[in-house]
């Protein structure tokens, strides 16, 4: 069930400050992937942690169309969407006083 009142238009794309594995070969341009040490292809995260094929301007996917299938299974509205919503407004929050 997801929640139908979340819509990304009005989201900070904070689903890409999450680890993307880049488990199948989509067409992700090789500047913006890198390797772990385990040997796991993953996108690459910029210091503040979004995701560097994120246009910044419009908060938008620049690779849409090549994007991770990850990126295509995270369901706007879904759990894992919630979550990380929830968890960014607690760390943009800050510790309590
Ligand atoms: S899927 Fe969820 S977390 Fe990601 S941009 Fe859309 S609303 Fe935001
Ligand atoms: S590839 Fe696109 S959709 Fe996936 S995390 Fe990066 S910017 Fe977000």
């Amino acid at each position: 069930m997801t929640d139908q009142r979340i819509h990304c238009p009005d989201c900070a794309a904070v689903c890409c400050r999450l680890e993307v594995l880049c488990i199948t070969d989509t067409g992700v341009p090789r500047h913006l992937t890198q390797q772990r040490a385990d040997g796991v292809e993953t996108m690459v995260r910029l210091d503040d942690g979004w995701c560097a094929a994120l246009d910044r301007v419009n908060m938008h996917c620049s690779i849409y169309d090549q994007r991770p299938l990850i990126c295509r299974e995270l369901e706007m509205g879904g759990a894992d969407c919630i979550a990380e919503r929830q968890r960014f407004v607690v760390e943009c929050s800050g510790p309590a006083s």
